[in-house]
Formats: structure tokens, C-alpha cells, sequence
């Protein structure tokens, strides 16, 4: 169970902006990982303070939050692919310390003016059936990515000597100016390589294949990208690895056709059927169902199966399914058959009489935007 934000953070439900920020900069130099070196536990509390404050100092986020709870980020764009990592709550520092501890009070990731060099991300495409769209699955993605190549040891650059920056001094008009750039050499990440196995590149790394875990949420969409954090590629020395992003691709359904959360269904209808009734069987997205057709029943007509659609990706329910019922009018007749048709041709009670229960076409489809 997760601990509530407000209570991480140790505020009232109803505590402002600057209550709110006043908390999390109070938590967050109590369990600076730079103060409490080796303390899981305070490495812990220290993400979950960030990720408290992450939601609660955005009053989108915050809103969605106080209607919905953790809920509110499960899946898509939450942090369901595993919490907040260092990089993230490290850039989020510039806003709430400003500039009396975002330089010179921490040194983040190993000091000074040192880079955290981030691994390159993936990019993979999983296609889903509509069946795994309506449902969710957990998704086992076979991934390339690059790893630290093990026996690769480091030393400390030899050009910034491991600040990470070189600094030139320069003679202009203004005077002596002192500028400081990154080190071309490590990158900023003030460390090189010193011993690498022959089959690793130049980065140290090695391309292996990993099954990674992705949990899909239900009503996902087309196109949707889901991140999960750490999946990407590993960065050379002590940076953190990049993120595989896991794109969606909906496969299309042989009867169903999707339309945002609900869900359309031909049904084809035969004459007599329509005429006398009948049950026909259609497809959902969890079975088949059995559904009723009264008898006169009109063809346009719409069937709503209310709760059959898509769940919607933020938890506001679900979408319906609306089966359009087709009636099946036959090219062909054998001789007797026409006769009967011919006779009913004269009869009175086949003429259309639509009551007002028969919708318009253009009301049908007003109502199902509804
Ligand atoms: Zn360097």
C-alpha cells in the first residue's frame, strides 16, 4: 500500500502552496543521500518526498491526485514504471532551492561540476490486441540494450582531472575572463576508461538481450508511449541508464471497431429474423454475449451494451458498445417467395409507419456522442 503524499510529506490535506514546498525542502535535506551516504532508508524516503512533492507542487497533477489518489498516475506518464529516478529529483532542485543550494550546497551525483551522464533511451513497439487494450496485460519485451561491460574499470580523466570542466583563461578588452566548459575528454562525467574487455565498445558497454517486464494498463490508445525507467541504455562509469519507452500499437479487431472508449459492432439481421425476433450472439472484448432481438425490430437500429467498451486510461469508467443492427434484405427470391412478397406488396400493414420511438438517423447519432 502507498503511503499518501500528504502524509509523506507530513501536511494537512488542505496545506498551501508554500506549506507544501516549505515540507519537502525540510525532507529533503534530512535525507539528502549526500547526508546519510549508505542509508537505504533515507535514500528511500528521499524519493518518496520527491515524488510527494513532484505531484502536490503541480496543481494539474494535485488535482487528479486529490480525486483520485495513487490511482490517478497508475500506467501511462505516472510513475508506475518505478518511481521518480535521481536525475529527476535532482532537476527538480533548481525551483525549490534556488540558487543557495542548487550549485554549491549539493553536489548531486559526486560533486563539483560534474556531469550525470544518462544512457541513450529505447524505443520499442508492442502491437496489442483490442482484447489486451480492454483488459491490460502484462507484456514480457525481449530488449537489445547496452550494459556495463563487466571488468571495465575507470580512472580519473586526466585532462580536468575529474571535475569534469576545464576552465580557459582568456585576455579581452574587458579584462581577464575566466570561462568554464565541459571536458571534451570524459564528457563532464570527470572519469575515462582505464581497462576494458576487447568485446566492449568505447564507451566500456556491451549490447545484451533482457526480457523486461512492461505492465499495460487497460485503455491504452494507439500510439501511447509508456516509460519504464532504468530499461534504456546503460551510460558509461557512474551514470544513470536510459529509459525504454514501450510505444502502442492496436491491432486491428476482426468485428469490433473502437471509437475513443466505446465500441461498434455490425450485426446482420435476416428478414424473418427481424420480423419474428430472435437472440444472436455477438463478440466483446471479454466473449462472446448473447444479446436479444425484439421482434420488429428496425435496421439502423442501435443496441447499448452500457459497461462492454474500453475502460478509459484515466479511470473515469468505461466505454459502451453499440451494436447497429442490419437488416439483410436477400438479392435473389425463388418464385414462391416472390409470390408471398407480392402479395404483401398490396398489404396495407407492410407500409413504414415510424413512431416516434424510431429515431431519425441524425438523433441516433446525436445520442451516441451523448
Ligand atoms: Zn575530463
Amino acid at each position: 500500500m502507498k503511503e499518501d503524499y500528504y502524509d509523506v510529506l507530513g501536511v494537512s490535506k488542505g496545506a498551501s502552496d508554500s506549506e507544501i514546498k516549505k515540507a519537502y525542502r525540510k525532507m529533503a535535506l534530512k535525507y539528502h543521500p549526500d547526508k546519510n551516504p549508505d542509508d537505504k532508508e533515507a535514500e528511500e524516503k528521499f524519493k518518496q518526498a520527491a515524488e510527494a512533492y513532484e505531484v502536490l507542487s503541480n496543481p494539474d497533477k494535485k488535482a487528479r491526485y486529490d480525486q483520485f489518489g495513487h490511482q490517478a498516475f497508475e500506467g501511462a506518464g505516472g510513475f508506475g514504471g518505478g518511481g521518480m529516478n535521481m536525475d529527476d529529483i535532482f532537476s527538480q532542485f533548481g525551483d525549490i532551492f534556488g540558487g543557495a543550494f542548487g550549485g554549491g550546497g549539493f553536489s548531486g551525483f559526486g560533486g563539483g561540476g560534474r556531469r550525470v551522464v544518462k544512457g541513450s533511451n529505447l524505443r520499442i513497439r508492442v502491437k496489442l490486441s483490442l482484447e489486451e487494450v480492454a483488459n491490460g496485460i502484462e507484456k514480457k519485451i525481449k530488449v537489445k540494450r547496452k550494459i556495463q561491460a563487466k571488468g571495465t574499470t575507470y580512472k580519473t580523466c586526466t585532462t580536468c582531472n575529474g571535475s569534469g570542466q576545464v576552465t580557459r583563461i582568456t585576455n579581452t578588452i574587458l579584462g581577464r575572463m575566466q570561462t568554464a566548459s565541459t571536458c571534451q575528454t570524459c564528457g563532464g562525467t570527470g572519469q575515462i576508461i582505464d581497462k576494458k574487455p576487447t568485446n566492449a565498445d568505447a564507451q566500456g558497454l556491451i549490447t545484451t538481450e533482457e526480457t523486461v517486464s512492461v505492465k499495460i494498463p487497460a485503455g491504452v490508445v494507439d500510439g501511447m508511449q509508456l516509460k519504464v525507467t532504468g530499461k534504456g541504455n546503460d551510460a558509461p562509469g557512474n551514470g544513470i541508464a536510459g529509459d525504454l519507452l514501450v510505444v502502442i500499437s492496436e491491432e486491428e479487431h476482426p468485428t469490433l471497431k473502437r471509437e475513443g472508449d466505446n465500441l461498434h459492432y455490425d450485426m446482420y439481421v435476416s428478414l424473418p429474423d427481424a420480423v419474428l425476433g430472435t437472440s444472436k450472439e455477438i463478440d466483446t472484448v471479454t466473449g462472446k454475449v448473447r444479446i436479444k432481438i425484439e421482434a420488429g425490430v428496425q435496421s439502423g437500429k442501435i443496441l447499448r451494451l452500457r459497461g462492454k467498451g474500453i475502460p478509459s486510461i484515466n479511470g473515469y469508467g468505461k466505454g459502451d458498445l453499440l451494436v447497429h443492427v442490419n437488416v439483410w434484405t436477400p438479392k435473389t427470391l425463388s418464385k414462391t417467395q416472390k409470390e408471398f412478397f407480392e402479395n404483401m406488396r398490396e398489404d396495407e400493414h407492410f407500409e413504414p409507419k415510424p413512431e416516434s420511438s424510431d429515431k431519425s438517423f441524425f438523433e441516433k447519432v446525436k445520442d451516441m456522442f451523448s
